[in-house]
């Protein structure tokens, strides 16, 4: 079976991505007047924000195969998010793609994919984790800050000149372009133990063995010895986090 590949580059090593082919692709005549639009951008109010993630999850969606509601994959990711629907105060929309990388990702305005490769090594609980810690980016808002920069400090901040504080409607290449500053760049440390740090509460909390988000870690530096992984280029570190994972199981 032919499976599409995840629309962006896997093998991304830092949080630089100045160089892509979106990049390439990019207009780049439409940033030379930008400048005056800077303070515009950089006032973007909660509804523009999430109707620029809105664009960008809908056009990953259409880039990416989605489990379907009877695929054996999107019927193990609706279980496992049962009553996730809405969650500490967000409203959440967890789904599964079906492509081979291990990885998984979230934006700002709910929307959490995780990837079939991911599922196929680990076990429910250690899904629930990966759940929990992309809940965990979402509830800190950490997509939402990168997305405020990346409108501020790209080409695009032309496209966040939007009139009377209505978003724009995003074209193809500037979506793609925010998908790898905003979702495809490395996670910060104190933006992956924040978000671990949730994930243990959230196993906690819903009596979810803690313990799965210390062996979920572990597998990925298995991982990392041979051939690496989608995931560690935008989740750093699972051997030192595993390690502090293991301290707040007790
Ligand atoms: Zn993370």
């Amino acid at each position: 079976m032919h499976r599409r590949q995840i629309m962006l580059l896997s093998a991304l090593a830092s949080g630089v991505s100045a160089v892509s082919p979106v990049w390439a692709q990019f207009n780049l005549g439409k940033a030379l007047d930008a400048g005056k639009d800077l303070a515009k951008s950089q006032t973007l109010s909660d509804a523009e924000l999430k109707s620029y993630f809105d664009q960008m999850a809908a056009e990953s969606d259409k880039k990416n195969p989605v489990a379907g509601p009877s695929d054996p994959y999107g019927k193990r990711v609706a279980a496992l998010s049962q009553k996730l629907q809405s969650y500490d105060g967000l409203n959440l929309d967890i789904k599964a793609y079906l492509v081979t990388d291990v990885n998984a990702f979230a934006m700002a305005n709910g929307t959490i994919r995780i990837f079939a490769g991911l599922m196929d090594k680990f076990t429910d609980d250690e899904v629930r984790y990966v759940i929990g810690h992309e809940i965990g980016h979402v509830k800190a808002g950490h997509t939402k800050a990168r997305i405020q920069t990346a409108m501020r400090t790209s080409a695009l901040k032309n496209a966040a000149a939007a009139t009377g504080g209505k978003a724009s409607v995003l074209a193809e290449s500037e979506l793609g372009a925010l998908f790898e500053q905003v979702i495809k760049a490395q996670h910060s440390q104190s933006n992956e133990r924040e978000a671990d740090d949730y994930a243990m509460k959230f196993m906690k909390a819903n009596q979810y063995a803690p313990q799965a988000c210390v062996t979920a870690l572990e597998k990925l530096d298995a991982m990392s010895g041979g051939g690496g992984t989608a995931w560690l280029s935008t989740h750093p570190s699972p051997k030192e986090r595993a390690g502090r994972m293991k301290q707040q199981v007790a």
